[in-house]
């Protein structure tokens, strides 16, 4: 589990729960949890309105996700059910 938030200002976005390994690149709004922020407009930004990225639908899944924008968010590994 993933805690996310802004690089920019450090507030705190959502926790994510990341299935595979590499680089946070999407989110997928399924795998989302205990969201601060607005999920269902266009855009991702965190409550100062940085803008973290865009809404795209993964046409192989056909499942919802944001696209992140490099170096947008801060990544913080926690423990499930914290
Ligand atoms: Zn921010």
């Amino acid at each position: 589990m993933l805690a996310i938030a802004c690089r920019e200002c450090g507030e705190h976005i959502c926790l994510y729960q990341k299935d595979g390994s590499g680089n946070l690149r999407r989110m997928y709004i399924d795998r989302i949890i205990d969201s601060k922020v607005v999920l269902s407009k266009k855009d991702l930004s965190c409550p100062k309105s940085h803008l973290l990225g865009v809404r795209v639908i993964y046409s192989k899944e056909n499942r919802a996700a944001f696209r992140l924008f490099v170096d947008s968010v801060a990544k913080k590994i926690v423990k499930a059910g914290q």
